[in-house]
């Protein structure tokens, strides 16, 4: 990868992680998941609000290690709009890119993280998101009780 390329990606994973989008609460969520990485310490919890199959909105609350908070949000900047199956797609092309290194044009900015690939320890803090993507998937969605 060519060097101004490879800062730029730096940057990009320096400036998430530091000020994350999509920080903080989703009060009328309709799924969740928690997500623990113990090799660093790094948690989270995703929330989505899934309307019609579309994802409507998607945040996280956490703390971690730079690369695990760049990754929830640029992670949930992506996901807005998506159905449940595109965004499980999302989710096998990223874990591609990393364990593999399949390259994943459809993946947008989150490709900053392609490099992570080279340091093996931190694969799990940049996965960390997407092992929560897939169970809150999972879920059956939650009944609101209002009363
Ligand atoms: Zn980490």
């Amino acid at each position: 990868m060519n060097m101004d390329l490879q800062q730029l990606y730096q940057e990009t994973i320096v400036d998430h992680g530091r000020r994350p989008h999509n920080l903080g609460p989703l009060p009328d969520e309709t799924h969740h998941a928690e997500g623990f990485n113990p090799l660093c310490g790094d948690r989270l919890v995703l929330h989505l609000r899934i309307v019609d199959d579309r994802i409507e909105a998607a945040r996280f609350e956490g703390s971690g290690c730079a690369i695990s908070m760049a990754s929830a949000s640029l992670m949930t900047d992506a996901l807005r709009g998506l159905s449940s199956d595109q965004a499980g797609r999302m989710s096998t092309d990223f874990q591609a890119m990393l364990t593999a290194g399949t390259p994943a044009p459809d993946l947008g900015k989150l490709e900053v993280l392609a490099g992570v690939r080279n340091y093996p320890t931190r694969i799990k803090c940049a996965t960390l998101a997407w092992h929560a993507l897939r169970a809150a998937l999972a879920n059956a969605p939650q009944t609101v009780h209002t009363e």
